[in-house]
């Protein structure tokens, strides 16, 4: 508090970031980094970057990056809008698209960036319940099933935390009946096994997909994330950056990030390991007495039978593995939602609750 705040800042209620502590040999599960190295070409673009160049201000429609996502995505460049990181392109999301009348509809358990971007831009919203098992059920946003009229939806596919993912066919039905507002799908994790929404942007002048090279593409240091839509909604976003921070992308991150996304091999490995890794690590938790969500994300989302969430993360900590706990909505304090890490670092996990529980 200080007499010099602005009322506004007085009342904001900031976003808590998971930590990042300077522990040595710390199992590190919970900010669902990627366990693996970013693509050797990202990296090679960005030294090659790395010189005289920084003394001129980067390209401030980032064009080879929103090129590079096109190609990648097969739409017109028209579609594209890229940010710092896709907190940032949400950010303007939920300014540009999401400021009307009516509140905006996410789900009870969500990520918890959404209500503190309500916060920041004064946007009225309503938490709609997911089901007994954590689902998400279109009909529940759905003004013609019964649901209140909305200035927006957002919600990301998987779920975060809880992994859950929905099917397309489900977010068609939900983009197709909310035509008189925007849809928007957070789709941050869904390279770990959910089926993408883009194709769908084409067809629907409505629905707006945001992705993150922070968690597939193992660049979350970098900042990088984007938006796919319909021209009209990509230049709702573009007025907004460019009324705020014209190089939102270094030169760095254009480079490196466009290369990123051109390595689609290295991708599809380490897509792939962490899925079978994922499943591994299910597989000994149940064994272990957890109740596990399905999950179609890098992390998974479980409670054990006996043992709290609280208590468990505390044990977990004292032993060097740090996992994540929400304490709040209460629905879900019972759960630890766990980042997949290397295979050691999933067997360290292991062998730690093991101790823990017996
Ligand atoms: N959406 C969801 C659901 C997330 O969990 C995260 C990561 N915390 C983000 C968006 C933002 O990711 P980034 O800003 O690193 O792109």
């Amino acid at each position: 508090m200080s007499k010099y705040w602005s009322d506004f800042v007085h009342d904001l209620v900031p976003y808590v970031p998971g930590e990042q502590p300077k522990i040595a040999n710390l199992v590190k599960l919970n900010t669902n980094e990627n366990p693996y190295p970013p693509s050797s070409k990202a990296i090679a673009a960005m030294q090659a970057e790395l010189g005289e160049n920084l003394r001129r201000y980067p390209d401030p429609t980032s064009a080879v990056l929103v090129d590079a996502i096109a190609a990648n995505f097969n739409v017109p460049r028209e579609c594209v809008f890229v940010g710092n990181g896709s907190d940032e392109v949400l950010a303007h999301v939920f300014f540009g698209l999401f400021c009307h009348e009516q509140p905006i509809l996410f789900p009870d358990v969500t990520y918890s960036f959404y209500p503190v971007y309500c916060g920041l831009y004064g946007i009225e919203y309503t938490q709609v319940q997911l089901d007994e098992q954590y689902r998400i059920c279109v009909d529940d946003y759905l003004e013609e099933a019964g649901a209140e009229a909305n200035g927006g939806i957002i919600l990301p596919n998987p779920n975060a935390p809880t992994g859950v993912p929905l099917a397309l066919s489900e977010i068609e039905r939900l983009v197709a009946g909310n035509s008189n507002s925007v849809v928007v799908i957070d789709e941050a994790y869904v390279d770990f096994g959910a089926e993408s929404a883009i194709a769908l942007t084409q067809k629907y002048p409505n629905l707006l997909v945001t992705q993150t090279l922070s968690k597939s593409r193992s660049l979350a240091g970098l900042r990088v994330g984007y938006a796919i839509g319909h021209p009209a909604l990509i230049e709702a976003l573009v007025r907004i950056k460019d009324s705020f921070n014209s190089y939102p992308l270094d030169r760095l991150a254009i480079v490196g990030a466009a290369a990123a996304l051109q390595d689609r091999d290295y991708f599809a490995a380490t897509c792939k390991a962490v899925i079978d890794s994922r499943d591994a690590l299910v597989a000994e938790l149940s064994v272990l007495g957890f109740d596990v969500l399905p999950s179609a994300a890098n992390f998974i989302f479980a409670r054990h039978a006996t043992r709290g969430g609280a208590e468990l993360a505390q044990a977990l900590r004292e032993k060097a593995v740090l996992v994540r706990h929400f304490r709040k909505p209460e629905r879900i304090a019972p759960f630890l939602r766990i980042t997949v890490g290397l295979p050691s670092e999933n067997a360290a996990l292991v062998a730690a609750l093991r101790e823990i529980l017996s």
